[in-house]
């Protein structure tokens, strides 16, 4: 056997069916909020990575999936979505197709992290993003919406976290009292930080190593320098949230792992996950667009760990029982039995069937395990009459339907009511009965 590789995870019947009801509700919320759906490459240049995400970020210097093609080019699997979907937005001057430029993307993405509970080097996120609105109002629609999402999944004691980093006018002083608060106690951080000190200070609030924290801790609040422009656009994404009524927390310690975010960065928290508790997380990135080679155009979005909020989602989501498992018995059953399933699946309902020439107790055995709804059964009998046994196995009530009846009657409408078994059957049988 070839095991799968560290990191990656097969995602298999039982659990697929929490994952497609995800994703489901991620496209009903893009949709009510005038998302488009978009879908890009898995592999990019590098240098859209390098660029895009940032140099001194640890995606780029750590964790990309980079390799030189056999054409001599260098690319990556890509680490995230945002600069992909930038890409697209300027490769297809999307600007000019769509009225607001609000796309969502889901997909896999790869890189190459220390793999733990919640933590994977493929993992698939849920991408949404908007170009071409500075407005502080898509910022307090972004956040509300991705807490929307968050709660028609059911999941429960989530937290949004929201900051703002500044603009390219605040930042550098914001970076300047970063080093000089730090002071003597530089040389007490961590290597990976005080060579953030030197190159990028801001990533020395992305630090995990705990004797790092107290200093972390104790370093000025990026709201207290921001410029009146940043000031003012903060309030009102602030102002406007709690006008929504989403509840959330300001922490200055959310300035996001990624080099492009301007302004408003925020985060969804999820509870019950443990150590890789974030939901979601994104921000205002309103410099990516151009520094990519497109138009000055503002951007927002957020990226969601799909892993993770399948992870958080309340339980119930299994597989839909199967209408029916249909049980022939005899040679001359086996045709009309194929026959009957293709007519059940044709009307839109799941009809499963044995194969081989089992007897009558095992198909019965393999039919419980399906834990189908009905057991159709077809033998000699039934053939003479032009009939079919229909077993309702939520009842245990039993019934004979005509063979041109039994198609319709499983879609939905009530099945004829027998002298024997007239309050148990009448009732609804189709595929949404609920029970
Ligand atoms: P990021 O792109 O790093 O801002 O991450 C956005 C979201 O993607 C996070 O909040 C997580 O839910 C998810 N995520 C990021 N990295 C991983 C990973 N290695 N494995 C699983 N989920 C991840």
């Amino acid at each position: 056997m070839i095991p799968a590789i560290r990191g990656t995870h097969d995602i298999l019947p039982g659990e697929i069916e929490r994952w497609q009801q995800a994703e489901q509700v991620v496209r009903d919320i893009c949709g009510r909020y005038g998302y488009r759906e978009i879908r890009t490459p898995v592999i990019e240049r590098e240098e859209l990575f390098a660029k895009g995400t940032g140099e001194t970020t640890d995606i780029v210097q750590k964790e990309m999936y980079a390799f030189q093609d056999k054409g001599g080019e260098r690319v990556t699997l890509r680490p995230e979505a945002t600069p992909s979907m930038v890409r697209a937005f300027v490769e297809h001057a999307l600007e000019q197709h769509l009225p607001t430029v609000k796309i969502f993307s889901l997909g896999p993405m790869f890189r190459y992290e220390r793999p733990q509970k919640g933590r994977y080097r493929q993992f698939h996120q849920l991408d949404v993003e908007v170009f071409g609105v500075s407005d502080a109002a898509l910022d307090a629609e972004v956040i509300e919406m991705a807490a929307a999402l968050v709660e028609a999944l059911g999941i429960e004691d989530a937290e949004v976290v929201v900051n703002s980093v500044g603009c390219a006018e605040c930042r550098p002083a914001f970076g300047r009292a970063l080093v000089t608060a730090l002071g003597d106690r530089e040389a007490d951080l961590c290597g990976d930080c005080r060579r953030r000190a030197a190159v990028n200070p801001l990533r020395i609030f992305d630090c995990k190593v705990p004797s790092c924290q107290p200093i972390v801790d104790a370093l000025p609040h990026a709201t207290d320098y921001l410029c009146d422009a940043c000031r003012s656009h903060f309030d009102a994404t602030t102002g406007l949230l709690e006008a929504l009524g989403v509840a959330f927390r300001v922490s200055h310690r959310l300035v996001r792992g990624l080099d492009y975010y301007t302004r408003t960065t925020f985060e969804i928290l999820g509870g019950r996950l443990g150590a890789q508790n974030a939901l979601l997380g994104g921000g205002r990135y309103d410099g990516l667009v151009r520094r990519l080679g497109g138009p000055d155009r503002a951007g927002i979005g957020f990226a969601a760990g799909m892993e993770r909020l399948v992870l958080a989602m309340p339980d119930g989501s299994g597989p839909r029982a199967p209408d029916a498992f249909i049980v022939a018995l005899g040679d001359a059953a086996r045709q009309p039995a194929h026959l009957l399933a293709r007519d059940l699946r044709r009307a839109a309902l799941t009809a499963l069937i044995d194969y081989g020439d089992r007897s009558m107790k095992a198909q019965l055995r393999r039919a419980n395990r399906t834990s189908a709804r009905h057991v159709l059964i077809l033998g000699d009998d039934e053939l003479a009459q032009g009939h079919v046994t229909v077993k309702d196995m939520t009842s245990g009530g039993e019934t004979r339907v005509g063979r041109d009846d039994v198609v319709r009657n499983l879609a939905g409408d009530l099945l004829p009511a027998s002298p024997e078994q007239p309050a148990r059957m009448r009732r609804p049988i189709g595929r949404d009965d609920g029970d």
